[in-house]
């Protein structure tokens, strides 16, 4: 991200972080022109000017003004006044025939699934995992057209559907598997779903290898983590983290509440398990950098392919985090 700095707030904002790309730029003009046409740029002035008010509502030119508490905020801005954000989708079972496909109907068919890597492949997304992410920098995040493919709980179908697609189109997912379980107990238990197998060791190790697939953790298995006390929910996140990191000898970035469901000491728990990243349903402000443990994402079982395209647009996730929050009032 470049930082226009039209004022003498230069050596501040070099002390806080050195790795960005900060010009000082007296020019408004130059400023205003360069971050119309570029992506990723941002203006900085220590005091509020109107006329940059008047660009940044009416041209999407995004600015910061005041005392800057992290740097941090820059991302932020830029994701707010530009509507954008990458878009990171949920996916769960794959099946060959809707018949497959359990009660819940939480499953997209190998046949829409490819679709999908055309449309994206089409369109120029870059699939990249968390863990590229972290690489790429959440400053550099939107300097190319990025979307994250989540796919939760890892049942078999991940090895047998989504993986050779996955060669095929040579794209990226994140895995997050349910580790201290062999079937899906969660949902017979609840809804009398059919028991469906999960991953093994070896697929997912062989999956890891292949470097298109990145794991993350689930917990061991499958509770709502809003209903657990601290020291369960501790155990649930650890344990399966640990189970995770040594069959696959690599510690995990990311983690995913089973239904979404999370109280805040769980956030906690999770940035203490030394997790970087945790995503959750239709809960965060769909701003990743806003709260690295409340990443919304966009469910993509039962979507039609207008509606897919819909869901794949940058500034999706912040709509939806709009239209929940005004609902919820
Ligand atoms: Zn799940």
């Amino acid at each position: 991200m470049k930082i226009f700095v039209i004022d003498k707030k230069y050596e501040e904002l070099k002390k806080k972080n050195l790795q960005r790309n900060i010009i000082i730029e007296t020019g408004i003009l130059r400023a205003l022109f360069t971050c119309f046409f570029c992506r990723g740029c941002i203006i900085y002035s220590a005091k509020e000017k109107k006329i940059l008010n008047f660009f940044q509502s009416f041209f999407r030119i995004p600015y910061l003004y005041g005392s800057i508490q992290s740097i941090v905020q820059f991302e932020n801005q830029y994701a707010k006044v530009k509507h954008v954000e990458i878009p990171i989708l949920m996916y769960h079972q794959f099946v060959l025939k809707p018949e497959e496909g359990g009660k819940i109907k939480l499953f997209v068919t190998k046949r829409q699934f490819e679709i999908h890597l055309k449309i994206l492949k089409l369109l120029n997304y870059n699939t990249i995992t968390f863990e590229e992410l972290k690489q790429i920098g959440l400053h550099n995040r939107f300097n190319k057209k990025y979307i994250i493919l989540t796919v939760d709980d890892g049942y078999k179908d991940n090895y047998t559907i989504l993986f050779p697609l996955l060669k095929k189109y040579k794209m990226k997912a994140v895995i997050f598997w349910v580790s201290g379980i062999k079937t899906n107990k969660w949902t017979i238990k609840s809804d009398g779903e059919k028991e469906i197998h999960l991953l093994d060791d070896s697929q997912i190790l062989e999956m890891q290898n292949s470097g298109l697939i990145e794991f993350g953790g689930h917990t061991l298995t499958h509770p709502s983590l809003k209903k657990l006390d601290d020291i369960d929910a501790t155990r649930e996140i650890i344990e399966d983290k640990k189970n995770i990191e040594r069959t696959l000898g690599k510690t995990l970035t990311a983690f995913a509440y089973p239904y979404g469901h999370r109280k805040e000491s769980t956030k906690k728990i999770v940035e203490k398990a030394g997790y970087f990243f945790a995503v959750s349903t239709d809960t965060g402000s769909g701003i990743i950098t806003e709260d690295y443990y409340d990443i919304r994402r966009t469910a993509i079982d039962k979507t039609s392919l207008f509606d897919f395209i819909r869901k794949i647009s940058p500034g999706y996730l912040q709509y939806k985090a709009k239209k929940y929050r005004n609902r919820r009032r």
